[in-house]
Order: structure tokens, then sequence, then C-alpha cells
């Protein structure tokens, strides 16, 4: 039988070959999940051979990533704010973009001990609510989410990552099941519009949810609902924070205008795109 250190040199040849740029990232992490070990006991005892049911499984996640699958989802986890998030076929795989809304809300907000109410629209793997949470110690939080199959990851996810005594979580199309005032309202909607999906890399196109890219004919579409249910939903003095499309500051500075809200800020990712605006 191979040993682990034989086993990640072929794994990581052949996804070279293959053409991964990521195949050294993807070759440990894919062995570390079948082996069920840390990078530690990797380096400490290299010359551990496998057994043949753990061979089988690691040739069966090499020919998953050989199609493009994301290593994500193959290993069903991945993490965001530092924290570890499952993900199942309803969600999508968190962004480290995302981690640019988060940071966002918490530079924006004065107090974060004060007794927050949060809701997340669109709360998939659930990861935006649950950093949130993770951060605001005395904040509740409420998931929603057109998708049940979403929810029960997001829950999951919320208990294990210490926040599910504060959080709750809804089945519903945007607002419509949902009353009350927020403090904060945080959403990443789909915004990428429905004709330009076709365009996407395969490993987008292929494994995450249309439901969680799909932003309508114009990628706008959940932005002009969200907007339209602000007045209703947020608590005074409340703030709205909304993931964005790159290219779609400018229309949401204008949507943003019409619903009488005042845009507060327009945060860069790290690749320096306009990436969240805050009202
Ligand atoms: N809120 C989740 C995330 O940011 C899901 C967003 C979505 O599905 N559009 O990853």
């Amino acid at each position: 039988m191979k040993t682990r250190a034989e086993a990640l040199k072929e794994l990581r040849r052949t996804l070279t070959e293959a053409g991964f740029d990521t195949a050294a990232l993807d070759a440990r992490l894919l062995l570390l999940t079948v082996l069920g070990i840390s990078a530690t006991d990797l380096i400490t005892w290299p010359d551990t051979p496998l057994t043949s049911e753990q061979a089988d499984t690691l040739a069966a996640f090499m020919n998953r990533r050989l199609a493009h699958e994301p290593v994500a989802r193959i290993v069903g986890e991945r993490e965001f704010w530092g924290l570890p998030f499952r993900l199942s076929p309803e969600t999508l795989v968190p962004r480290p973009d995302t981690e640019t809304l988060v940071e966002t809300v918490l530079a924006l907000l004065p107090d974060r001990q004060a007794p927050l109410k949060v809701v997340d629209f669109g709360t998939g793997s659930g990861c935006i609510l649950v950093a949130l949470l993770h951060e605001l110690p005395n904040a509740t939080g409420l998931g929603v989410d057109l998708s049940f199959g979403a929810l029960v990851t997001a829950r999951a996810n919320a208990i294990g990552n210490r926040v599910g005594s504060r959080c709750h979580f809804a089945l519903s199309r945007w607002a419509d099941a949902i009353a009350g005032r927020f403090d904060l309202i945080v959403s990443n909607p789909p915004y990428i519009a429905s004709g330009v999906i076709p365009t996407l890399d395969q490993e987008v196109r292929e494994h995450d949810p249309r439901l969680a890219l799909d932003g309508g004919s114009d990628g706008l579409e959940p932005y002009r609902i969200l907007l339209g249910e602000a007045e209703r939903l947020l608590a005074p003095g409340g703030l709205l924070a909304l993931e964005i499309g790159y290219d779609q500051a400018e229309d949401l500075e204008s949507l943003a205008g019409s619903h009488g809200l005042e845009v507060l800020r327009i945060a860069h990712d790290l690749s320096g795109n306009p990436r969240c605006i805050a009202m």
C-alpha cells in the first residue's frame, strides 16, 4: 500500500498534469479529508500506509476533482471568516469576497455589544449570519431562504459554530413571510444576469445552485425587492448592507436613491472591485 507521502505526491502530480493551478492545495485537502487527520499529523507521520478503503475513497475524490467539481463540494465544507461551514447541493460555496460584507457591517456598527436583531436574506449556508453572530455576542439572528435544504444546512452551521441558540430560520421568498423590524438587514442575493450564467466558470455553473446565482434579466431583481421592503423592515437607525456584483455599484446607488435610502459606504473586495453597499 502507498504511504501518505506517496499518495500526496501522486495526487499532486495527476492534478498538475491535468492543469489545475491549485493542484498542491487541492491534493493536500483531499488527502487530509480522506484520512481524517490534520496537516500536522501528515507532516509528523508521512510513512503511514493508506488502507485500501482510504485509497479507494481518495481515487473517487480525485476523479470528481478531475471532472472539475470544486474541492469544497467534494470535502463538503468550506472555511469562511475563520469558521467551518458545511455545504449541501442547495447552498452556494461561501466566497472570500463575501467577508467584505461582514467587515463593512462590523465597521459601521457603533456598538458590537448591543442586542441587535439581524436578518439575512438568502442565507444559504448561513455563513454571513453565523459570522456576524459570532462577532456580535448579544445579537439574535433570522436566516431566510427559499430553499428548505439550505435552511437545514444553515441551521447545522449555526449550531456547529455555537450561535444556534441565538438564531432562527424561516422559509420565505425574500421578505414575503417576514414581519417585524430589524437593526441590521444583510444579504448576498443572487446577482448574475440570467443571460450571463452560461458564460460562468464551469465549477460555478455546474455546481453552485442556480437559485443562488440567477438575479433575473438584469441581475438586479433581488435588489429591487429587498430595497422595496427596507422601509417596512428596518428599525429606526437600522443598517442595510448588501453584497453586489463588481459592476453594479452605480445601479445600486441609483436604486438606493429612488427608495430614499442614504448610501453610507461602498466597500471594495481584495481585487479592488466594489463588493458591498451599505445604507
Ligand atoms: N448567503 C450565502 C452566501 O453568502 C448564500 C448567498 C447566495 O446563495 N446567493 O454564501
